[in-house]
Formats: structure tokens, C-alpha cells, sequence
């Protein structure tokens, strides 16, 4: 499961960075001819940081999780995680997308449990219960540990899906639109929850989104994507307190960054037509 064990290399890496995503482009080949979607690539985050991207859709951005997931290898460019090239899946990730991609015939505790069965099989049944149970207790899901997924609301699922990412204490936390399908109050329940989270467990997180106030409420950087094939266009320093409130998205602060991302959002846009 683990990626190659070559050192970064010597000169220009990061000796700082857990993820480190450098010069990495990337062409499909479709039935259309090819279709560059990547464009020389760099994005670092340091260890511990929460890190957002936003772009226009297509601008390649879950074909970026899925590289820096190991799922996928790029044309040219490297994936760094920890100070090992990624060329294969790793079990120090955890995933969660749009949809929580539940399985049905699983009760909720047992879906958490997956990862510790697949990664740490040797953990003995009753400690990954144990741990699985904290989990689902931090996030609200106390007295659901037995039930279906189709019995939990979409906001229920996203939990019990967060908590399935982080079972095995992965390193890297990557996070394809969670909290899209979601309704707007839910949505704002689940940004809170997501700092509760990170106070608790340790993690560095890579998250995509659309929703520009969730990227300055939950991230301490926001990357820009644009172009065809895409690059990062702008990085944005969030200087909003570590421990956020939603009031703190009504301050002039959080306006004046909304506003300057809106019109990197609006440059994106322009480029691609
Ligand atoms: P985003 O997540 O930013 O909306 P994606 O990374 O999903 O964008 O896709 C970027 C572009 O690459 C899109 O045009 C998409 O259709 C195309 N694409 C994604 N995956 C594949 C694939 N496996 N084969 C061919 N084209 C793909
Ligand atoms: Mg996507």
C-alpha cells in the first residue's frame, strides 16, 4: 500500500511540507483526442494545515485529489507525501466525497470500522469498536451505531462518512465537495464540526469546494485553480482567528477576502471562455 521510498529530491524540496504537488500536468486521452487538464501544478501544505481549492468545474480538481491520493500518476510532476513520492494508493489517507458512498449492508459502526479492518487488521475487534465509537460520539452519532445508512439524513451520512476518514489516524485528510448535496443549515453544522474535529484529531487536509465561505471558514489557505489546462492562478492567506465562529465570516476581514477570491473566481471564469 505504501509509496515509493525515494528521497525527495535534493535542491528545491520543501522540507517543510506534508503534501507537496510540484509541477504536475496531466493530459486524458478521450475519445475526443487528448485533453490536457493540468498545466504544471504546484501546491504545498505543511503539516497540520488545512488547505482549500476552488476553481471552475472540469479545471481538474478531483483529478488532483486523486493524485494526490495515489489513484492516479501524473504525466510529468511529483506527488509528495511526507517526504515519499506517492506512485500508489497509501494507507495514510483518509477520503470523503459528495456523496458518502455508505455500503448498505453495513450497520454504521461496522462502515467506520472498514478502514481499521483493511489497514490495522491485527487491532483487536473490541479496541477498533472502541475507536470507532469515540468517533461517531464526537461528531453526534451516539445511539446510531447500529443502524443502516438509509435510515441517517444526507447531513447524518456526511458525519458517519467523516468519521470512516479518519478511523485509522491517516496523515492527510482529502475532502472532494463533502459538504455539497448538503442543505445550507446542515452545511454550517458540519463546518463547525469539522473544527471540532481537527481540535481532537491531528490531521492535514486537502479540501475542494465551491462554496467560497466554507474555504476561508474551515481552510488557513485558499488556492485558486484556473486555466486549460489548470495552474494554481492565486493562494490566499486566511487570516481569520485559528478557533472560528460563523460571525467571524460577517467581519470586514472575511468580507475583503471574499471579495478578493470572487474576483479571482471571476479571472478563472474569463480565461476559460
Ligand atoms: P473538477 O473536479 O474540477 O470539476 P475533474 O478533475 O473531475 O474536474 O475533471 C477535469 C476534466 O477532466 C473534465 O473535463 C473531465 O471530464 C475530465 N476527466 C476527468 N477524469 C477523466 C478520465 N478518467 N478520462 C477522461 N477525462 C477525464
Ligand atoms: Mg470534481
Amino acid at each position: 500500500m505504501q509509496a515509493s521510498d525515494q528521497s525527495p529530491p535534493s535542491g528545491d524540496a520543501n522540507d517543510t511540507a506534508l503534501i507537496d504537488i510540484k509541477a504536475v500536468s496531466h493530459t486524458f486521452n478521450t475519445a475526443n483526442g487528448p485533453l490536457p487538464v493540468l498545466d504544471s501544478l504546484d501546491i504545498s501544505i505543511a503539516e497540520g494545515k488545512f488547505t482549500a481549492v476552488v476553481g471552475p468545474s472540469g479545471c481538474g480538481k478531483s483529478t488532483l485529489t486523486r493524485l494526490v491520493a495515489g489513484l492516479m500518476k501524473p504525466d510529468s510532476g511529483e506527488v509528495w507525501l511526507h517526504g515519499e513520492r506517492v506512485v500508489s494508493p497509501r494507507a495514510t489517507v483518509g477520503m470523503a466525497f459528495q456523496n458518502p458512498v455508505l455500503l448498505e449492508w453495513r450497520t454504521i459502526l461496522k462502515n467506520v470500522i472498514l478502514p481499521l479492518e483493511i489497514v490495522n487488521s491485527s487491532m483487536p475487534q473490541a479496541e477498533q469498536e472502541e475507536r470507532a465509537r469515540y468517533l461517531l460520539k464526537l461528531v453526534g452519532l451516539e445511539g446510531f451505531e447500529d443502524r443502516r445508512p438509509s435510515e441517517l439524513s444526507g447531513g447524518m451520512r456526511q458525519r458517519a462518512s467523516l468519521c470512516r476518514a479518519l478511523v485509522h489516524k491517516p496523515d492527510v485528510i482529502i475532502l472532494d465537495e463533502p459538504f455539497g448535496a448538503l442543505d445550507a443549515f446542515t452545511r454550517e453544522d458540519l463546518w463547525q464540526l469539522m473544527h471540532t474535529l481537527r481540535e481532537q484529531e491531528p490531521f492535514t487536509a486537502l479540501l475542494i469546494t465551491h462554496d467560497l465561505r466554507e474555504s476561508i471558514f474551515l481552510a488557513d489557505e485558499v488556492v485558486v485553480m484556473s486555466g486549460r489546462p489548470a495552474h494554481a492562478q492565486h493562494i490566499l492567506k486566511v487570516d481569520l482567528p485559528a478557533k472560528r465562529t460563523l460571525e467571524d465570516l460577517y467581519t470586514p476581514e472575511a468580507s475583503n477576502m471574499l471579495a478578493e477570491l470572487r474576483a479571482q473566481i471571476r479571472i478563472a471564469q474569463q480565461r476559460d471562455q
